[in-house]
């Protein structure tokens, strides 16, 4: 559909090597978006490069450490000179870090989640805001239903604090660059399969708080997940088919937090 082509726009997105970013890459470059595959694991840009230039997609790899700053302003110049231009940021690299009780998460632990879930969005929109300025854009955070709707998953505050703040972020920066016509959203997927769970470091062998129970049809929608649906929402909301749309939260979790919080 012509609303949805992202034909001779260029997208740089945090993340892509794996899991929900690189299903984004993939369905954008697939609507005619060039990509700049950015994340912080060499073999996996190297790989998810391949699959994505196998496919026709032209992608600029781009290993750097979203939670530093001289890696992202280096990271974004290396995409806007090979491609010339960036209208599409995605923010999205993330990590669960350390899920415990308060007082066995250090003040190192806490401040990692926040430096790159929360530092790294504002890094990755910060150096890209001055090119998609030059002609208008997008910028799209990956946020979570876990501290925006979900509270239950105890254990989970520093990251649940991080996805809190990306929204504000969000919003804060809808209100500041609509006038330069860069439009600005966060998406709150569910669960979706992906390397973050197990990268996931618990210190409790048990919950720390059993998890509410709800009964057996309590699930809106009979809908497994696939990064792939997240890669459908992400190119709506960076096409033109969502022009009028600045400012918003779209839940991605077949209406699961709905019904537990
Ligand atoms: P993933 O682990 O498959 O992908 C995340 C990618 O980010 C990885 O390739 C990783 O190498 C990269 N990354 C991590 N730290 C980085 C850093 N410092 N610099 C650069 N790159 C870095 O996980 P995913 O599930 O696809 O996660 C993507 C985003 O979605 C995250 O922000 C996550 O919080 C969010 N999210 C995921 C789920 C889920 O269930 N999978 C749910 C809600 C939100």
């Amino acid at each position: 559909m012509k609303g949805l082509s992202l034909e001779g726009r260029v997208a740089l997105i945090t993340g892509a090597a794996s899991g929900i970013g690189f299903a984004v890459a993939r369905k954008l470059g697939l609507n005619g978006a060039k990509i700049g595959l950015v994340d912080n694991r060499p073999e996996k840009v190297e790989e998810a490069t391949s699959k994505l230039v196998a496919e026709g997609i032209e992608v600029e790899p781009v290993v750097a450490d979203v939670s530093k700053a001289d890696q992202m302003e280096a990271a974004t110049e290396q995409v806007a000179k090979r491609f010339g231009r960036i209208d599409i940021v995605h923010a999205n690299a993330g990590i669960n870090g350390v899920w415990a009780r308060i007082e066995d998460i250090t003040p190192e632990e806490f401040d990692e989640t926040i430096a790159v879930n929360l530092r790294g969005s504002f890094l990755t929109i910060k150096f890209a805001v001055p090119f998609l300025k030059r002609q208008g854009g997008v910028v799209l955070l990956t946020s979570s239903v876990n501290g925006t709707r979900i509270f239950s998953n105890s254990g989970a505050t520093p990251y649940s604090c991080s996805k809190a703040g990306q929204i504000a972020m969000a919003k804060m920066l809808a209100v500041e660059l609509g006038q330069s016509g860069i439009r600005v959203n966060a998406i709150c997927p569910g669960y979706f399969p992906s390397d973050i769970h197990a990268t996931t470091k618990h210190k409790s062998e048990k919950p720390i708080r059993a998890r509410p129970h709800y009964p057996d049809g309590a699930r809106p929608l009979n809908s497994e997940s696939t990064p792939e649906q997240v890669g459908d929402l992400a190119l709506f909301l960076v096409s033109d088919m969502a022009k009028h749309i600045t400012g918003e939260v779209v839940y991605i979790d077949a209406g699961i937090s709905l019904v537990i919080g």
